[in-house]
């Protein structure tokens, strides 16, 4: 007779992981993976799966030369702004910037904002910075973030923007 099951004892493996962000996949080898020690089903508690989202998110920066969270934070505090006089800077909702220190993905546009407003060029070569003289303020109509959705599938975590 099955029974369903609780999945009160967890346990980790080390798994190749497929995740979705944006439209691209993005494969995270060994990452750590918590499965059910009784019946062997993932059983992703909500932090596990953001820390597998953040790590999928700073592969996807790399890949396509965006800044990274720690980036924005420290390039902010050497121009000696707050996230709101950055948000207020590049016409973004409160709070845009911060999520974006705290490692929500930002688009290709929110990226090049940023930049601008601090002073920062893109290179074509993924993670290069390079200083670009004084910051000045770029001003461009942001877009509100929006909430991501996780859904996690056997072995894959499927990324939903909406
Ligand atoms: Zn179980």
């Amino acid at each position: 007779m099955p029974r369903e099951c609780d999945h009160e004892r967890t346990r980790y493996e080390h798994r190749t992981v497929t995740l979705r962000v944006f439209v691209e996949e993005v494969c995270l080898r060994y990452a750590k993976v918590p499965v059910c020690a009784q019946c062997g089903a993932e059983d992703w508690t909500d932090a596990e799966a953001d820390d597998l989202l953040m790590s999928a998110y700073r592969v996807y920066r790399q890949r396509h030369g965006l800044l990274m969270p720690e980036e924005v934070f420290t390039r902010r505090i050497l121009n000696g702004w707050s996230q709101n006089d950055l948000d207020q800077a590049l016409g973004w909702h409160a709070g845009t910037v911060a999520a974006f220190e705290r490692g929500a993905l930002q688009t290709k546009e929110h990226d090049d904002a940023l930049r601008s407003a601090l002073g920062l060029v893109r290179l074509d070569i993924p993670g290069f910075l390079q200083w670009s003289g004084p910051a000045g303020i770029a001003s461009t109509s942001g877009t509100p973030l929006s909430r991501m959705d996780v859904e996690v599938k056997s072995g894959a975590v499927i990324l939903a923007s909406r």
